[in-house]
């Protein structure tokens, strides 16, 4: 048993103490998301038959259906789908673009650059030829935001009013902030932004890469007019349950477009085989408000914790939250690293390995990783990472339970207090 010093564990009860509000908000907010679980699944009449393997085409795959009429009413949506054979959230995204986009139009990004993985899929990135929207003549434009607080909607105005507008099938946004430095969206910002770009283009696809914010608020984005909701199964809607797997919500236009590409055009959903996963991904989904309360508990306490410990922290302990990460900026490349060690070795599994800043591809500098969990890379685990440049800021999310994130922190903060204060 990792044992924490006296002067720490007083400092977690203070924080616990200090954090009694934000912790009545989170439980607020999963009472309301988990009631809407459960009537979705009264509602399309949840039983033993949806769990029942299919192999082959998977004609007729009961539980496959009702679980995309669950995850459509969950998500305030007219249709969904969700799928164990969707890889990540990079190729949920990728169904998506490539579902609405075609030659000669444009994506606009609201939110300036895209997460990391879709460069390549845009085609801003990596190789001609590998079958980029660019490659197929869909061409990109991005509006930063301004000071990483606020839409540019003079900026957006202007182009979606220009002549090159006209060709703007898709307006993209990026709900969590992810690992850049600027303010994560909430879904009522969405919906702001969902009513200007259809006051100028009603015929535009909103899409929102939904990643890190499911069940932190009481709605999603497709309830506030989004065309498409998109995220991965080892995030947040996966509630710790899901193995693997992805899913699209959104408008039945923009899902029925999307399906022909997940599978063939004139297909669509009508097939896929689930092979005895549907049971997770139901499990998965019933947890998930769940899951993700104890995620945003943990996140407010290491932001207590660390700021208590002289750090800075974002967001701060007492802001409420649209996504589960928080980040520590921790000083030094030692000090980031005995994070991570602290994390890893405070985590379920895999607690007795040390992590090692290694060089990651497509990365310019070293990055450290500390995930100790079920689900290989699934991030609404306890888990950490960072590059290793100034000023060493560790990017942290997740958590099961709060009580196992709790010892994660303490751990966490055990080994950066070890490191740092000699
Ligand atoms: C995690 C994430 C993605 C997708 O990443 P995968 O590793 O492919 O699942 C996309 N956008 C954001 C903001 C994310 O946090």
């Amino acid at each position: 048993m990792i044992e924490f010093s006296k002067e720490l564990l007083a400092l977690a009860d203070e924080a616990e103490a200090a954090l009694a509000g934000e912790f009545a908000h989170i439980a607020k907010v999963s009472h309301e998301n988990t009631a809407r679980v459960m009537a979705a699944f009264a509602e399309h009449r949840v039983d033993a038959a949806c769990f029942a393997p299919t192999t082959g085409y998977g004609y007729d795959d009961r539980g496959r259906d009702v679980l995309d009429r669950i995850f459509a009413d969950v998500m305030g949506a007219e249709a969904a789908f969700v799928r164990h054979s969707i890889v990540n959230g990079t190729h949920a995204l990728t169904i998506g673009l490539f579902g609405l986009l075609r030659t000669g139009d444009v994506m606009l990004s609201l939110t300036g650059k895209p997460y990391d993985t879709l460069e390549e899929v845009i085609g801003i990135a990596g190789t001609p030829g590998n079958g980029s929207l660019a490659d197929y003549g869909v061409e990109y434009r991005g509006v930063e935001m301004i000071n990483g607080r606020e839409l540019d909607y003079e900026r957006i105005g202007e182009i979606l009013r220009s002549e090159e507008g006209k060709r703007v099938k898709v307006c993209f946004i990026q709900r969590s902030k992810g690992y850049l430095n600027r303010k994560t969206l909430t879904v009522d910002e969405i919906g702001e932004a969902v009513r200007f770009v259809k006051s100028i283009r009603p015929d535009a696809f909103v899409v929102v890469d939904n990643c890190y914010g499911e069940f932190t608020e009481t709605k999603e984005p497709p309830a506030v007019g989004a065309d498409l909701a998109i995220g991965s199964l080892i995030k947040n809607p996966g509630g710790g349950m899901a193995e693997t797997g992805g899913y699209l919500a959104g408008t039945a236009k923009a899902v029925e477009l999307c399906s022909y590409r997940l599978t063939c055009p004139g297909i669509g959903l009508e097939v896929g085989a689930t092979l005895g996963q549907n049971k997770h991904m139901f499990r998965g989904i019933f947890y998930a408000p769940h899951t993700v309360a104890e995620a945003l508990k943990t996140a407010h306490f290491a932001a207590y914790i660390f700021r208590a410990l002289g750090y800075a922290v974002e967001p701060a302990p007492e802001a409420l939250r649209s996504d589960i990460i928080q980040t520590v900026i921790t000083g030094s490349a030692e000090g980031l690293c005995a994070f991570c060690r602290g994390i890893q070795a405070g985590s379920p599994v895999d607690a007795y390995v040390t992590p090692e800043p290694w060089a990651m591809p497509g990365y310019r500098d070293q990055v450290i990783m500390a995930a100790g969990t079920f689900v290989q890379g699934a991030s609404i685990e306890l888990s950490a990472d960072g590059p290793l440049r100034a000023p060493y800021t560790a990017f942290f999310q997740g958590g099961l339970t709060f009580e196992s994130g709790r010892i994660g922190v303490l751990s966490a903060a055990t080994e950066v207090l070890r490191t740092c204060n000699t």
